[in-house]
């Protein structure tokens, strides 16, 4: 059986007849049920710029991969979920070819696919909380062969050759970062993410899961986790009897409840909702919970944090929070408020700071994930079939979330 549709490649759309596959037709979406081969048929091959040597001649064979990505690109039209065809380039020496199994899904995803940014690339096929197992590697790959547990998190390349790249921070590569969907690659296609059967990645942005680590739980690690553990690690709290607040019980804030704990913190919960009190306490395992919009609990705790992770996306009141903590206290901004107003007294007056980052460095990654490992650190999550993705947009834009949905890749999007 042939099957026609068309790819993008170079930004541009290219006409591609998959061969010998069984597929499933309804109104909304094509379901791919097998894929033996596919050739694309009109490449052109003038050379007009488009297609560059690295890229397929017409007659190629290509791997196609079949992954769930909205239609539209208006933003305000209702989304619609269907199959797209992508192609992805062969596995070259440095690469990691992933057969995924999970994907946990971030507030990213959400603006990403909705174009909340305006720069969103359709077809957007989201998700940075990869996991999977590794189904080939290039020749130059000595880390993971084929049957491997791994990860890909929020970025797939960088330069690899800056001050950031060579301190392992290529999250802060100040040449070319490239995020795991919705951006460039240095070979000119446009990244895809997670909700999808397969990535491809060069070797460095690929992560070892550790040995009887469950796969469906580490998916959130890749972005939640490593969000919270880089500045928890970098301001040294991970030092046992340090008071730490976490502001916000979400994704992010849970993993540093966890984290905190693993580090034998004394740890305090901030949350504008007391619905949450019992499973901070009792299943995250908080030493105290405080309702953020109680003055006087809120008072009661002036000067006594060491540090504050700040998952909170709500504006919200720094100077409270500022005032909380102790002489040279630090608050580390991990959520994504619109705006940060501060006045100077709290900042000044206890020589404190606010610092911000994002996920983390590949070796840091690769420590964390070690870290869960060895210490047992499983994030709380619901599983759902890649069916229900929107859905769960529409619930985490209600906070109605406990605390990390993960897509079964493997038994949903078949
Ligand atoms: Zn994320
Ligand atoms: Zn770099």
């Amino acid at each position: 059986m042939y099957f026609s549709s068309e790819i993008e490649l170079h930004g541009e759309y290219h006409q591609v007849e998959v061969q010998t596959f069984d597929y499933v037709e309804t109104l909304d979406y094509v379901e791919i049920l097998e894929i033996v081969e596919c050739n694309v048929s009109d490449l052109d091959e003038s050379g007009d710029g488009n297609v560059t040597e690295s890229t397929l001649e017409p007659t190629d064979s290509i791997q196609v991969f079949e992954s769930l990505s909205p239609r539209t690109n208006t933003p305000n039209q209702s989304l619609v979920i269907f199959d797209h065809i992508i192609i992805k380039r062969a596995v070259g020496s440095d690469d990691v070819s992933v057969k995924i199994t999970h994907c946990g899904v971030c507030y990213s995803d959400v603006i990403y696919t909705k174009n909340k940014h305006g720069d969103s690339m359709y077809p957007v096929v989201p998700g940075h909380e990869i996991v999977g197992i590794v189904k080939e590697v290039g020749g130059n790959v000595e880390r993971f062969k084929a049957g491997d547990h791994v990860a890909v998190g929020t970025y797939v390349n960088s330069c690899r050759d800056c001050e950031e790249c060579n301190d392992g921070l290529e999250v802060y590569c100040s040449n070319k970062l490239v995020p795991t969907y919705n951006s460039i690659d240095e070979d000119g296609t446009v990244t895809k993410g997670g909700y999808s059967n397969f990535i491809l990645v060069h070797q460095r942005y690929c992560f070892k899961i550790p040995d009887n680590y469950p796969l469906a739980s580490a998916a959130p690690l890749l972005c939640a986790g490593i969000t919270v553990y880089t500045p928890m690690m970098h301001h040294k709290m991970n030092q046992p009897g340090k008071r730490l607040g976490v502001v916000g019980l979400g994704g992010l804030g849970h993993m540093a409840v966890l984290f905190g704990k693993a580090f034998e913190l004394h740890v305090t919960v901030f949350s504008t909702s007391a619905s949450k009190k019992e499973e901070a306490l009792n299943l995250l395992g908080a030493d105290n919970f405080v309702l953020s919009t109680d003055e006087h609990q809120m008072k009661g705790l002036t000067r006594s944090l060491d540090f504050i992770v700040d998952s909170a996306s709500g504006d919200h009141s720094f100077d409270l929070y500022l005032s909380l903590l102790k002489t040279k206290g630090v608050l580390a901004l991990v959520g994504y408020p619109n705006e940060i107003k501060i006045t100077p007294h709290p900042l000044s007056s206890g020589m404190r700071s606010i610092s911000g980052s994002w996920t983390g460095g590949t070796r840091q990654t690769q420590e964390m994930l070690d870290f869960c490992g060895v210490h047992k650190i499983y994030p709380r999550i619901e599983i759902i079939p890649i069916q229900y993705a929107y859905e769960a947009f529409e619930r985490i834009m209600k906070n109605d979330v406990k605390y990390r949905f993960v897509i079964d890749i493997e038994n949903s999007l078949k």
